[in-house]
């Protein structure tokens, strides 16, 4: 590789490293072109974790870190003095296939900060993007960004060969966006994924009509939410993913813990934690929103914006809601048996199916293999109760804590 592209590639893959949204779509999709390379396929994209637990693609890049932005949250912005690298397409093209070839990556993750101007960028990006797909004839995965106010004829043209694209809010009110990325405006943000959700519905309509028609973003489109930079509060970022999911048929809403880096008054203190926990439990609501029928005003109260860091979302709703358990499993809904905290979308199913043929008893629920540590203060099984002395919530709190405890103790003696 030659020393240019090797300084540039070290810029911008370090420079990619805060971008989260780039795990599989669980796109499935056959190469069949004669002379062409690459599948993509749900289970073959290839990705790997960071130290800090970031999912990082193999050739997870930006096409430029030279941005004429300013948000003041970034290390990219036009103010700081950090070292400036941008990519040719012809460049992330050779790069991507040479990588492949050589079997260290399987896909593509095209970022880029703002160069020249938002149509500068993704023509670049779109660029990039015919090279791989019609010179190189790659078939992997390719997800890339949107560069919000660019021309929707260039993000039209970039859909049809990309297999996922993103939009990032980053902010998730217009009153943040205007405190700390005053160029980046709400309605500009919204108005490239609802180009991407109207071309999706025409593309899926037309696919029904004519065989030959290409997909337009298969994987469909993502986004990212920077979390502990403002003090907006989980109940406004998961209200936000909420609509994004209901409006927008957002594909999945990724979370970025903010990792302090500038010093600005209008920042966390250089010395802050990043708030993972936090982060951790926002992926569990938002779980439990996408796979269990929550809404994400059920996951907290008037008085409580923000997720319990103690307790995981389900079980804190839960406890707030104790006077719909205990749930009978025998009997009890789908929906009803969604909601008890330990019990997953496949024990639900296998419980539908079993009782079907026979009531079932706690050892049958043993020998399914199902995980009762938690469930069992929040059930009966043929009207009896298995939890101890009722379902109270400040006793199964310590309960669950006096176990947790013993377990970390288990662990200092295996070491
Ligand atoms: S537009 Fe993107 S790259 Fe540019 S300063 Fe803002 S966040 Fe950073």
């Amino acid at each position: 590789m030659n020393e240019n592209i090797f300084e540039k590639l070290k810029i911008l893959a370090d420079a990619a490293k805060y971008d989260v949204s780039c795990v599989s779509s669980g796109v499935d999709r056959k190469n069949n072109k004669i002379g062409s390379i690459g599948n993509a396929s749900a289970s073959g994209i290839c990705h790997t974790w960071s130290a800090d637990g970031r999912c990082i693609s193999l050739l997870k890049i930006l096409l430029t870190n030279d941005c004429i932005y300013d948000c003041m949250y970034c290390l990219n912005r036009v103010t700081n003095n950090v070292e400036r690298a941008t990519f040719t397409p012809e460049e992330v093209a050779e790069l991507t296939i040479q990588f492949y070839r050589r079997n260290y990556i399987e896909g593509l993750f095209l970022s880029s900060a703002v160069n020249v101007s938002p149509n500068h960028t993704m023509e670049n990006i779109y660029k990039t993007l015919l090279l791989l797909r019609t010179k190189y004839m790659f078939g992997g995965y390719i997800h890339v960004k949107i560069i919000p106010g660019a021309d929707p004829e260039i993000i039209k043209k970039t859909g049809f060969l990309a297999d996922r694209m993103s939009v990032n809010i980053e902010l998730p009110t217009t009153e943040s966006l205007q405190l700390l990325a005053p160029q980046k405006k709400t309605e500009k943000l919204l108005l490239p994924m609802n180009q991407i959700k109207t071309e999706t519905q025409i593309n899926s309509e037309e696919r029904k009509k004519y065989k030959n028609v290409k997909k337009f973003v298969p994987g469909g489109q993502s986004t990212q939410v920077i979390i502990g930079a403002t003090n907006d509060s989980d109940s406004t970022i998961l209200n936000l993913s909420q609509s994004l999911y209901d409006k927008i048929n957002m594909k999945r809403v990724f979370f970025s813990a903010y990792i302090p880096v500038i010093s600005s008054p209008n920042l966390p203190a250089l010395s802050t934690v990043p708030p993972l926990k936090r982060e951790h439990r926002l992926y569990q609501a938002d779980w439990l929103m996408r796979f269990y029928q929550f809404k994400s005003e059920e996951l907290f109260t008037d008085t409580e914006r923000n997720l319990d860091l103690e307790f995981d979302p389900k079980i804190t709703w839960a406890f707030r809601n104790i006077d719909k358990f205990p749930i009978e499993v025998n009997k009890a809904s789908y929906e009803d048996l969604l909601r008890i905290p330990g019990f997953g979308v496949l024990t639900v199913n296998r419980i539908i199916k079993e009782r079907r043929g026979a009531l079932l008893t706690y050892d049958s629920l043993k020998k399914m293999r199902t995980a009762l540590n938690r469930a069992k203060y929040f059930i009966t099984v043929n009207g009896k109760y298995y939890g101890g002395v009722g379902v109270e919530p400040e006793y199964i709190k310590n309960e669950i804590r006096q176990k947790e405890l013993q377990e970390q103790l288990n662990l200092f003696q295996l070491l």
